[in-house]
C-alpha cells in the first residue's frame, strides 16, 4: 500500500500524463507498484481453457523426460529417496514428506508440468490444493486450487509467487488435469556477483498466455521480496509439499543453453 502511494505520487509529480496507456498497463502489473500479496491488487479476469485433455501430450523428441513412469529422477531436497506415492505415471504429494528436486541442474529451460489439484475440496486460500514449482528451487510459479477460490492475487495458481498476478485465471475446476508450459531463462550474475541480467518467465497455463517475458525481482518468498544473490548457472528444479495432496505427471523439460 505504502509503495503504491509513492509510486503514484511519483507519476503524478514527474508527468503521468506522458505516459502512454501501454506504459500506465505495464506500470500496474510490475511488482514495484504493489506490496507483496498486497489484497488491494485486482485479481485477473477467469478465461474458461476448455476441457482438459484425456491423455498427457507426448514429451518432444530432444526432451530431458523428469516423469514418466517413475520418480528415479527425483529425490527430495535432502538427497534422500522420494516418499511421494506414484501409481500409473502419477505422482502425489504425500504432505509432510517434504518437497522433491531434480537429480540433475538447469538453467534456461522450457518446461512442460502437468498437475492436478485434490478433487475432494479442502480449505480455502492459500490451503487449497497449494503446491509450486520452483526453477532453480528459487523462483516459483505457483501451483494452486483458483478455481473459484480468492486469495492474494500474486499468490495465484500461475502467478509468480508474490510479484506477479497471471495475466488471466485460467484454471480448470479441481481434480482436472492442468497444464503448464514455462520459458524460463535464468538470472546472470557478474564477477562480483552482482546480477547483470533477471530472471525472466513466460508461462502458459492451459495453453492461455499469463506471464508474458516478466523480470523477476529476487527469489520469490512468503511476504518478502529478497534480492538476487549469486548462485550456480544451472540448480534443480524443486516441487513444493504444501501440505495438499496435489498430483503430477508428465513432466518434461528442453534445455535451451
Ligand atoms: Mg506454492
Amino acid at each position: 500500500m505504502i509503495t503504491r502511494s509513492l509510486v503514484t505520487l511519483t507519476l503524478a509529480v514527474f508527468g503521468i500524463a506522458l505516459m502512454a496507456p501501454s506504459d500506465l498497463a505495464a506500470q500496474a502489473r510490475a511488482p514495484v507498484y504493489w506490496d507483496v500479496h498486497d489484497t488491494d491488487r485486482p485479481t485477473p479476469p477467469v478465461v474458461d481453457p476448455g476441457p482438459a485433455p484425456t491423455e498427457p501430450a507426448p514429451p518432444p523428441a530432444d526432451a530431458v523426460v523428469l516423469l514418466g513412469d517413475d520418480l528415479s529422477a527425483w529425490t527430495h531436497s535432502d538427497g534422500s529417496p522420494v516418499e511421494w506415492s506414484m501409481q500409473n505415471g502419477v505422482a502425489e504429494v504425500v504432505p509432510g514428506t517434504g518437497g522433491i528436486r531434480t537429480k540433475q541442474s538447469f538453467g534456461d529451460v522450457q518446461l512442460h508440468v502437468e498437475w492436478a489439484s485434490p478433487a475432494e475440496v479442502q480449505h480455502d486460500g492459500q490451503d487449497r490444493g497449494n503446491s509450486g514449482v520452483f526453477l532453480m528451487g528459487r523462483y516459483e510459479v505457483q501451483v494452486l486450487d483458483s478455481y473459484e477460490n480468492t486469495t492474494y492475487a500474486d499468490g495465484q495458481a500461475a502467478a509468480l509467487y508474490g510479484q506477479y498476478p497471471p495475466l488471466v485465471n485460467a484454471s480448470r475446476q479441481p481434480g482436472e488435469w492442468q497444464t503448464y508450459d514455462i520459458i524460463f531463462h535464468r538470472p546472470h550474475f557478474d564477477a562480483n556477483g552482482h546480477m547483470v541480467q533477471p530472471a525472466r518467465f513466460t508461462v502458459f497455463h492451459n495453453g492461455i498466455l499469463v506471464q508474458d517475458n516478466v523480470k523477476l525481482t529476487g527469489p520469490t518468498a512468503h511476504q518478502n521480496r529478497p534480492p538476487y544473490e549469486a548462485h550456480p548457472d544451472a540448480l534443480p528444479i524443486q516441487l513444493q509439499d504444501h501440505s495438499s495432496p496435489v498430483q503430477f505427471r508428465n513432466i518434461w523439460l528442453r534445455e535451451l543453453e
